[in-house]
Order: C-alpha cells, then structure tokens, then sequence
C-alpha cells in the first residue's frame, strides 16, 4: 500500500515553479519496466510530461495508492509500525520511507534579520517573476535552483543579484553529449555508497548548475554574468538592515572550476581506455570563471534596491511524522543504504542512498531492488521465527 498526502506525482503538481524543466534528459526518465519513449530522447520533460510520466507509472505498475492520504504518525510496536493517517490508521510489519528528500524549503536563519519591506519567497512560493514585487531581486544560492530563477529574472527585466556559495559546475553538453550521458557511461554515476570516502560530504553535495532547455543551453556564472547578474559572495549575514557577503568568490569560483575539469579528466581518461573517443567529439575545456573587478560585501536592504529575496538554499526532508528514534541531530534519517536503524524500517529517494543517481527519478530502480531485497528477506526470518 502507498499512502500519498496529495495525488500522485504531488511534488512535481505542488512544489515547483512555472517554467521548470527536468535537468535530467528524457532518456534518463526511467522508472522500473518503464521509460521515455517519445521522439525526443534528448530533450527535457515539462512539469505537466513529468506529472503524465509518472501517473502512467503509476497506472500500469497497479500498485494500490492511497491518495489525500497524510501520514501523521509512526510508532513502532512488538509486531512492526502503527500507522496513523487522516485517513484510518493502519498497522504494518514494514515501511519504506520514501517521503521524498525535498519536502521543505531550507532557508538560513539570518532571513529573520531581513527588513520587513523586503518580501522573502522560496521556491516553493516562486511561480514566475510576475508574482515578485517591482524592483530588484537578490538570490541567495547559485546551484540548479538559484542560476535557474536568475537566469529567468533577469531576463524579465529586473536587476538580479546573486549571492554565490559552494557550487558544482558543469556544462550542458561535453564533446558533443549531454554531461548526464557522460555521468551514465563513465560509470560515475553508479559509484556505490560504500566505495565513497566521505559520504556525509558527498549526500550534502549541492546540485549542479544545469537547467533543461530546448537549446540545451549551459547556465553556468559566465552566463548569468553575460546576462546582467550582479555576482555576490555567500551572505554572512543580515546586520541592522545591511546584507553582508563575504570576499571568497575568487576561491569559490576556482574550487568549482577546478572540480569540473577535474571530472572532465575523468571523462576523458574512460573514453580513452574503453575505446570510446570515436563516439564523442573531441575534448574541450571552458573559459575559467569570470571574477567580477569588484564585489561588493554590503547591500543596503532598505534602500529600495531589492525589493525582495528568492532563498534559493536548498531543501530538507520533514520527518515530523515519524515517532522512532531514527533522525540524526542534522534532521537527517540514520541508515545504510536505504536500510533505516530501526527492524523493519527502509528508505528510498534520498541522495547517495545507495548511489550517486540515488537523488534522481532514473537512480530509483536499482536502489528499490537492492532495498526490497532486503526487506523480503527480513519478513522471511520474521515468518521462520514464529513457524
Ligand atoms: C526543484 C527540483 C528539481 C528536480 N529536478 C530533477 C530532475 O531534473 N531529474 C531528476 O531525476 N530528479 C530531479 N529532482 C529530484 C526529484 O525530486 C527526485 O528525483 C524524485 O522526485 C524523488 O522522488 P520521490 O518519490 O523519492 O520523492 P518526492 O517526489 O518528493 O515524493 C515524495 C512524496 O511523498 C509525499 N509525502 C511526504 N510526506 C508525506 C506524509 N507524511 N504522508 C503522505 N505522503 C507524504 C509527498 O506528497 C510526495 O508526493 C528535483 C528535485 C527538486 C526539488
């Protein structure tokens, strides 16, 4: 039984803005016995391909989902879970938490500090730039979400600044194919959870600056300078009125670049060895990012400049729902590979839960047989103990 708050793909219906496209390339929307088979492998789904996507899914694996279903709470019990709904309650030997990773906004605390005049939106607020008030926009955050408002707000017409942090930059393409197609075949992608050195690094790794377009285009810095954003350093702080950056954006930007030609090499050396390179075309390195002349570190947030502020910081699963001792002082679930602490309890969906893919739609499917092998073999010794 999938119990489901909303309707089926309610994150995707819910929770994203207007103009989103999956960064993921339609070839890659795969789901298990099912995937993309439109004319357009390389393309980028809409929200509402994403939502029809997902909802066949859903018809043609018939699997009973149980709709405006909100989980409230889970006790643990000698038997396995009790399982309180707004709907009936429910007792279960097990449960897979697949609860999604993104359910809320993670904002920084310093946003109490912002001026009253300021409005503060999250993407999960954010629709399109005609919902924002008249004026100046800073966007706090530069992974996919923070250069895809930019780049869509600052097209609108509005002066747009951008606050940068650690970020992963990669291009569109790479000789000739998507970075994605790359991220598959060179096996990068598949690299397991045990094999990485510093896994709680590596799950809190933000997402790279990608956008899916039909021009597939690279949203990298350099664009969104080109376009007109002003860069900015990550915000220290919000102090009488005044937003403060610090001066590392030379550092940042040098670590990113560096970190991409670093997997570029990586690339490159598996086309080598594995006789690829007549597949692809031949190898490229890209402009170093830019470094504004000067960066300012102060905003005067009640000058009227900005007239409001897009947190685009990241997001954090809610588990508020779940009454066992499973959450790490982080807010973060305590598992191995899916398999939670906690007899009978699982996870799917959460980044490098069992892979690098483990975050994207097409990285469920060798997690969820991995975990529901698990799973069936814990109900087995349950059934041959009691027999
Ligand atoms: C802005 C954004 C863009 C993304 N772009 C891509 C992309 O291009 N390609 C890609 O592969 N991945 C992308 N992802 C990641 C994507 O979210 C995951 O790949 C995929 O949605 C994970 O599916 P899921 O079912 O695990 O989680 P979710 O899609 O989050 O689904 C979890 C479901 O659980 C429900 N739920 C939560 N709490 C309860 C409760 N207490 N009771 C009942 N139901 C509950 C929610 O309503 C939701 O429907 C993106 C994520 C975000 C936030």
């Amino acid at each position: 039984m999938v119990l489901e708050r909303g309707e089926i793909a309610n994150s995707w219906r819910r929770e994203r803005w207007d103009s989103l496209r999956l960064l993921t390339p339609n070839w890659q929307s795969r789901l298990p016995g099912y995937h993309y088979e439109g004319a357009e492998p390389d393309g980028y789904m809409t929200m509402r391909e994403v939502i029809d996507f997902i909802s066949r899914f859903a018809v043609l694996s018939g699997v009973p989902v149980r709709t405006h279903t909100t989980v409230t709470s889970v006790k643990r019990t000698d038997a396995g879970y009790d399982v309180a709904t707004t709907n009936g309650d429910l007792r279960c030997r097990t449960i897979v938490v697949a609860s999604g990773a993104c359910n809320v906004p993670s904002v920084p605390s310093l946003w109490q500090s912002v001026p009253r005049s300021i409005q503060c939106v999250t993407p999960f607020d954010y629709r399109n730039p005609d919902h924002l008030p008249e004026g100046g926009v800073l966007i706090v955050g530069a992974s996919a979400t923070g250069v895809q408002l930019a780049d869509e707000i600052v097209r609108s017409g509005r002066s747009v600044t951008l606050s940068v942090g650690e970020h992963v930059r990669l291009p569109r393409t790479y000789r000739g194919r998507d970075v994605l197609w790359w991220m598959d075949a060179s096996g990068v992608w598949n690299q397991r959870h045990n094999e990485i050195d510093d896994l709680t690094r590596v799950r809190r790794l933000p997402s790279p600056q990608l956008i899916g377009s039909p021009q597939r285009t690279t949203l990298d810095l350099n664009a969104l300078s080109s376009a007109g954003v002003e860069m900015v350093g990550r915000l220290a702080a919000v102090r009488d009125g005044q937003a403060l950056f610090s001066g590392g954006l030379r550092n940042q930007f040098a670590l990113a670049d560096l970190k991409m030609n670093r997997l570029l090499g990586t690339f490159d050396e598996w086309a080598r060895s594995r006789a690829r390179e007549a597949d692809v075309g031949p190898p490229e390195r890209f402009e170093p990012t830019r470094v504004p002349a000067t960066s300012r570190l102060k905003l005067d947030l009640r000058s009227g400049e900005v007239r409001s502020i897009v947190w685009a910081t990241g997001f954090r699963p809610d588990y508020s729902w779940l009454d066992v001792p499973v959450i790490d002082d982080k807010g973060h679930l305590r598992h191995e590979g899916g398999v939670v602490d906690a007899p009978g309890l699982y996870a799917l969906g959460l980044p490098v839960l069992r892979r690098r893919k483990s975050t994207f739609i097409h990285g469920a499917e060798d997690d969820a047989r991995e975990v529901v092998d698990h799973l069936a073999e814990y109900l087995t010794t349950l059934v041959k103990g009691r027999s």
